[in-house]
């Protein structure tokens, strides 16, 4: 190290881009690094890999006469914004109980309101306590609206007609109204004055590019104010996540380092996080994108540089990357002494996330450690216990571990795969034990369709509960259809309420026990249940004849306990019609002696 070791400096926050989808996030993210490429200053790197760098330089020059309006003295260099906006890239910024990133914009159509996505991106960003502010976009779509393209929002509203400027006010206090549902207080950033308390939002438009100046000064002036804590960094072995991993021809497998504190140099040791736990390597190249006029040829895409500081997005090149997995924190080590205490610390952080319990839970597989932070999260608040949360494809013995799952609770033997494949083998074994393997590139479609399958198996075994039960069941023997009075009688009879299968006992009208059905036929064919409305020959295994203690016309009842009445009113009654449910309760009556006879029909 070099003897510049320990100083500290205020670094540029990390800013993240999240909402729902179409709300513009590409397009503003798009807008934003134009602005940082096109004020580029020399000597700043604009370009990093996996983010943008804004330099504040580049911010006063858009910002212009609104820079006067932050008080405080600009100290943040500028911004380092992460490329990939969404839930998948912040969630890899994850750190134990919070994230990597400092700030966060979500983005909101202004037409639209707040929408399921921009409501999972609220969860998430309260859950990892990280700050934001609103970006309501798309302005210029406002019935009304003209617009003066990158002008700071407040010049532009000025000059807006009556008319436009009250449908913004309208579409606002809709998304306000949105928030303070969620117990936000928030309101347009310009009537703001204490940002602690109150969320603000920043009426723009990616397209035109108004607006951008206010979003990006609210956003220094928050950093500045608020975060400076938080953004001290020094000079010290440097600290980083990872962010994704990369395949590069001639380079071999490389990762997207997000450097949050600290240096890192080539040549430097390095601890991070792997499938099978946590590993070192040596940094053989730290390379940046080229800038565009100094490329001579596509494969002419990086630089190599020989260190870097925090905060950064850099690509990494070392052996054993292959082993890594995206959202683990990578840290340099000062020595070889040093790495054993970094690969505990690195243990410890994935711990929580990548676990294996002996419960009965479900299965779950996911390509990287923040989507599957995320999704460990989910379903525990959903209330689905988890036995195994792992990276990696699914394996056979994953299947292995949902079908030890299936002896005990058949109902949460089951695979949740969130983006990643289902090995052959394992696919062959999962089918061999009957164990459903949901996989979906959507978490909260992929918990549906769980908890959509478990709803029906859950179903289908109250059903199948429901099957064995004596059915409610009357029928009436059809005068003329006598073929043989006595054991076993043969009769035709026609089902007037409920069905009928073999095995279910019969009782005339005043309880007298006739026998159980043995066979149902109709015509030639032998039938397992027949419903309602229903003429079929019935034999029943019987002491009594026909013509003495049953006639023709007569009706025969199912002969149901009490227990059983009302183990059917009570847990099964979504299964039975109306005047199935009228005869258990005339049954029900007769069974405790409040009436002579059945009453039914
Ligand atoms: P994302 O899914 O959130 O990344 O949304 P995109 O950036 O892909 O934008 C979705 C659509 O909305 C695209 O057709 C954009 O051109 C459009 N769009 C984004 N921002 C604006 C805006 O400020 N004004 C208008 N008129 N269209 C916009």
């Amino acid at each position: 190290m070099s003897n510049d070791q320990g100083s500290q400096f205020l670094r540029a926050p990390i800013v993240v881009v999240l909402g729902h989808v179409d709300a513009g996030k590409t397009t503003l993210l798009d807008k934003i690094r134009g602005t940082a490429v096109a004020k580029r200053e020399p000597g700043t790197m604009t370009q990093h890999i996996g983010a943008s760098f804004l330099p504040w330089k580049a911010l006063e020059a858009v910002c212009g006469s609104l820079v006067s309006q932050i008080r405080a003295e600009v100290v943040i260099p500028g911004f380092l914004v992460i490329d990939t906006p969404g839930h998948e890239a912040f969630s890899n910024l994850r750190r134990r109980g919070g994230s990597i990133a400092d700030i966060a914009i979500l983005v909101v159509d202004v037409l639209r309101g707040l929408e399921q996505q921009t409501f999972e991106s609220i969860d998430i960003l309260r859950e990892r306590k990280v700050p934001f502010i609103v970006a309501v976009n798309k302005i210029d779509k406002i019935p009304g609206w003209k617009s003066f393209p990158n002008t700071p929002f407040v010049e532009s509203v000025k000059r807006q007609s009556e008319a436009a400027q009250l449908k913004l006010e309208e579409l606002l206090s809709y998304i306000i109204q949105q928030f303070a549902s969620l117990g936000f207080r928030s309101d347009r950033y310009d009537r703001i004055r204490d940002f602690t308390r109150v969320l603000a939002l920043v009426p723009v438009s990616a397209v035109t590019g108004e607006g951008i100046p206010d979003l990006l000064l609210v956003l220094a002036g928050l950093a500045q104010r608020y975060l400076k804590g938080r953004l001290l960094a020094s000079i010290a072995p440097g600290k980083g996540v990872i962010l994704e991993l990369k395949e590069e021809a001639g380079l071999g497998m490389t990762a997207t380092l997000i450097l949050y504190d600290g240096v890192i140099r080539r040549g430097d040791i390095v601890v991070t996080g792997g499938i099978e736990g946590a590993f070192s390597t040596r940094v053989r190249a730290l390379l940046m994108p080229k800038p565009l006029d100094e490329m001579r040829s596509p494969e002419d895409r990086f630089l190599e540089v020989e260190r870097i500081v925090a905060a950064a997005g850099v690509k990494l090149v070392a052996e054993g990357l292959e082993k890594a997995v995206p959202g683990a924190p990578l840290f340099v080590a000062v020595s070889e002494e040093e790495v054993g205490r970094l690969k505990q610390l690195v243990e410890e952080e994935i711990s929580g996330v990548k676990f294996e319990r002996d419960v009965v839970g479900v299965v779950v597989k996911a390509d990287t450690l923040g989507t599957l932070e995320a999704l460990v999260g989910y379903l525990k608040k959903q209330g689905i216990p988890i036995r195994v949360a792992d990276i990696g494809p699914v394996v056979k013995r994953d299947v292995v571990q949902a079908s030890m799952v299936k002896e005990k609770d058949p109902l949460y033997a089951a695979i949740l795969a969130f983006n990643v494949k289902i090995l052959p083998e394992a696919q062959d074994e999962a089918a061999r034990h009957g164990i459903p393997v949901f996989q979906e590139r959507i978490m909260y479609k992929l918990v549906e369709n769980y908890q959509k399958w478990l709803q029906e198996t859950r179903d289908a075994e109250v059903r199948k509960a429901f099957e064995k039960i004596t059915p409610p069941a009357v029928v009436q023997i059809l005068p003329g259809y006598v073929f043989r009075r006595r054991d076993p009688i043969i009769v035709g009879v026609r089902v007037v309420c409920g069905r009928i299968r073999s095995g279910v006992p019969l009782i005339t009208k005043d309880g007298r026990e006739i026998g159980e059905i043995m066979q149902i036929k109709e015509h030639d064919k032998v039938l397992d249940v027949v419903s309602e409305g229903a003429e079929v020959a019935i034999s029943i295994r019987s002491k009594a004849i026909v013509g003495r203690q049953v006639k023709e016309g007569d009706y025969l009842y199912s002969n149901l306990s009490i227990e059983e009445i009302n183990r059917l009113l009570e847990k099964y009654e979504k299964y039975l019609a109306e005047n199935e449910k009228s005869y258990l309760r005339k049954l029900m009556r007769f069974k405790m002696g409040l009436s002579k006879e059945i009453e039914y029909p």
